[in-house]
């Protein structure tokens, strides 16, 4: 067992001999003869696993070498045990206080000395050589485990600056790094060249505040990988418990770069849906929901003020898609969402977007009707000229708000049925809701639930209004109006049962009654020898978007036997611009195929005479808007409607003036040049029969005569 060895220290010769020799088979002995010696033979490097020592010797005794062994860490593990004489009580309690850790007595007895020393060496020793080799074990063991996780650890020193310590595969294989390579980082560069910058101070601060309370940290930072490359890396870290001169702290880094992604994208779809849950995605501004919400704040926070509701919309904005394309289209709307913004402070009130062309605003009474004239100014000339070159007009409708507990829905609702009272001729272009509105849609309502029984019982029935030459004045044509004679509510107006049913698409159904009225009429007359003239009937715009306008006219004519100059067709002039293309499509093959096509109410709505001359017409109807103006004193309606008429005829096209009620418009018309007239000044619309008698008095027949 000579791996293990005893220092016996001792001044005479004979003992250190006996003592030797009791041990020499077991251990590897040296031998000093004082403190002195054996101090320089441990200084010198000399490995000690126990020390007999004598506590009485000369230059060095052995109380005073115990001390020194003890107070120095390199030789404070080795086991001492004191050889005495008769030594005073006193002295072995110093011994004992200075960390002896047995005594025996001289004379030596070898059966007590050996197993003390035997003990001492198996405990102290061999015990502790055992557990340095589990702990080599277990710390080998321990490091394998570390390297073999997925993860990055490592142990740091924190003091001005971060210093890597210890670090296990995982973390330079995450950086990219080799292990060489990651160690020859300065300790100085650590943080800087491992930490995207901005997050470097941060991650600062939250290591510096775990040092100090000592609680667990957990950052989440972007890192610099070796290749340049950006990952996330999500960091669990704490101080460790060892008392150290810098303090260390040990960190457990996951690479999270994928998970990052994903979160960043999920944030990203959520922040889109709470943006498209509030705001209007091609304006910017709120959508209805978000108008409703804050109008309710608003009002209920400023029960005070008298606030209004007003919904604007773009009239024909369907036009402006047809003709100028979806683009500018959403162009206009985003510009009118501009100049609302422009408008309406938010310290004042709010506006969003409804629907479509379709906005609404909330603000002070007096404040909306102080500003209306200019923001109508404003929404023209910013869009207009500016966005598109076609006139834009908006209309509004309006909603006092007198109970705001009420569903702000529900007010603009209200405001709603106010717009839809605009005519799209209108002077005033904007109207406040009554409460007659709703009424009104009641009795809409009634008008259309009626409708089926109507057209059974023949309710519906047809007027003849004579058309009059100005040069022969002969009646050479007639309108067909539709009548309503309902059996409760008695004679109701075509002005407002129609735009009832071009509403809800029951029109063109009542249309198709109107004209086989006109057909059977017209074939009647046929059979009674009674000279003809065409008949115009009314195409309301609904057709165009049905497709099957051309087979259902001409299978009419075929039943009645009737020939195509003998209808006459009355387009009005806005559907010629709120469906540029299926007119173009349908009129235009209607014209080919023979029929006379008429452009109804020409100057009641934004027609230009530069759009006619592309149009398929060859009638153009003149509005009565035109013939009121010839009351005023000035000569500029006057001259407006001579215009019209000279220009219509360079472009080879007839005209018809509707609604003259005077003998003076009538000459006026005449002397302009105007080729036929229409009106109360001849004679209101007629029952058939009354018209086949104003025919014969009137018309270019045997016994017609000139009006
Ligand atoms: P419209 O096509 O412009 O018809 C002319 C309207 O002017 C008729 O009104 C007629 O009675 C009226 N009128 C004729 N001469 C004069 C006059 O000298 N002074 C005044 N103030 N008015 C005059 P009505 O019959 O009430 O029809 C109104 C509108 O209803 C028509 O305007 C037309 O747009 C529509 N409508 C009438 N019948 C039909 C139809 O069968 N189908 C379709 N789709 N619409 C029809
Ligand atoms: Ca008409
Ligand atoms: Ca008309």
């Amino acid at each position: 067992m000579s791996e293990l060895s005893i220092m016996i220290v001792e001044d005479e010769k004979i003992n250190r001999t006996i003592l030797s020799k009791m041990f020499e088979d077991t251990y590897r002995i040296y031998e000093a003869e004082n403190g002195k010696v054996a101090l320089e033979m441990l200084e010198c490097g000399m490995k000690v696993d126990l020390i007999l020592l004598d506590l009485l010797m000369p230059v060095m005794d052995g109380i005073e070498f115990l001390a020194l062994i003890k107070a120095d860490e390199r030789f404070s593990k080795i086991p001492v045990v004191m050889n005495t004489q008769n030594a005073a009580a006193e002295m072995e309690a110093r011994a004992f206080e200075l960390g002896a850790d047995d005594f025996v007595t001289k004379p030596y007895d070898r059966n007590i000395i050996t197993r003390r020393v035997d003990n001492l060496i198996r405990k102290y020793v061999l015990e502790h050589r055992q557990m340095e080799a589990r702990l080599k074990n277990a710390s080998e063991e321990f490091n394998n485990l570390v390297d073999t996780i997925p993860g990055g650890i490592g142990i740091f020193e924190i003091g001005e600056t971060i210093a890597c310590v210890y670090f296990n595969d995982g973390l330079h294989q995450m950086f990219g790094y080799s292990r060489e390579a990651l160690k020859a980082i300065p300790r100085e560069e650590t943080l800087t060249t491992t930490i995207v910058k901005e997050d470097q101070k941060p991650l600062m601060e939250k290591v510096r505040n775990a040092m100090e309370t000592g609680e667990k940290m957990r950052a989440t930072v972007r890192a610099k990988k070796a290749n340049g490359a950006l990952i996330w890396v999500a960091i669990t870290a704490q101080k460790l418990a060892v008392e150290a001169e810098v303090p260390r702290f040990q960190a457990i880094f996951l690479e999270v770069t994928e998970e990052k992604k994903i979160e960043e994208e999920m944030k990203k779809t959520l922040s889109e849906l709470q943006y498209r849950m509030k705001w209007d995605v091609l304006t910017g501004i709120y959508n209805r929901q978000a108008f409703y919400d804050a109008t309710a704040k608003l009002l209920a926070e400023n029960p005070e003020t008298k606030y209004v509701i007003a919904v604007w919309n773009i009239d024909h904005f369907k036009v402006v898609n047809e003709l100028f394309g979806n683009a500018v289209g959403d162009q206009v709307l985003r510009r009118m969402a501009e100049i609302l913004k422009e408008n309406i402070p938010d310290y004042i009130g709010i506006y969003g977007r409804l629907e479509a062309d379709r906005f609404t605003t909330c603000a002070p009474k007096s404040y909306y009707e102080e500003t209306k004239g200019q923001m109508r100014e404003y929404i023209a000339k910013g869009i207009q000229g500016n966005v598109v070159n076609y006139p834009v007009y908006v209309h509004i409708g309006l909603y006092d708000v007198e109970d705001i507990t009420e569903p702000v829905g529900t007010m603009c609702d209200r405001a709603k049925l106010a717009l839809q009272t605009i005519k799209t001729n209108a002077v005033d272009r904007f109207c406040y809701y009554t409460p007659d509105m709703s009424d009104q849609l009641y009795r809409e309502q009634a008008l259309v639930n009626d409708f089926d029984t109507a057209l059974k019982e023949r309710q519906f029935y047809i007027r003849l209004q004579p058309i009059i030459d100005t040069q022969s004045g002969f009646v050479v044509a007639a309108e067909a109006l539709v009548r309503w004679n309902h059996p409760e509510k008695g004679f109701i107006s075509p002005g407002e049962f129609i735009p009832t049913f071009e509403r809800n698409g029951y029109i063109t159904e009542m249309d198709y009654f109107v004209w086989e009225e006109v057909c059977r009429f017209l074939c009647e007359n046929e059979e009674k020898g009674i000279t003809n003239v065409p008949v115009s009937i009314n195409i309301s715009r609904k057709h165009f978007l049905k497709g099957n306008l051309k087979e259902k006219l001409l299978s009419l004519l075929e039943k009645y036997n009737i020939s195509k100059e003998m209808i006459k067709l009355e387009v009005t002039e806005s559907a010629y611009m709120e469906h540029p293309k299926q007119i173009h499509s349908v009129i235009g093959e209607l014209q080919e195929e023979g029929f006379v096509i008429m452009m109804d109410d020409f100057g009641s709505g934004y027609s230009s005479l530069n759009m006619l001359k592309d149009a398929p017409v060859d009638i153009l109807k003149i509005d009565m808007v035109f013939i009121e103006g010839l009351k005023d004193d000035s000569t500029r309606g006057r001259d407006i409607l001579h215009c019209v008429i000279d220009m219509t005829k360079r472009i080879h096209m007839r005209t018809v003036a509707e609604g003259v009620e005077t003998r003076e418009q009538y000459q006026l018309l005449k002397c302009m040049g105007c080729d036929t007239i229409q009106g109360f000044y001849f004679s209101k619309p007629l029952s058939p029969d009354e018209f086949r008698i104003y025919l014969k008095s009137h018309g270019d027949g045997p016994s017609g005569s000139k009006t």
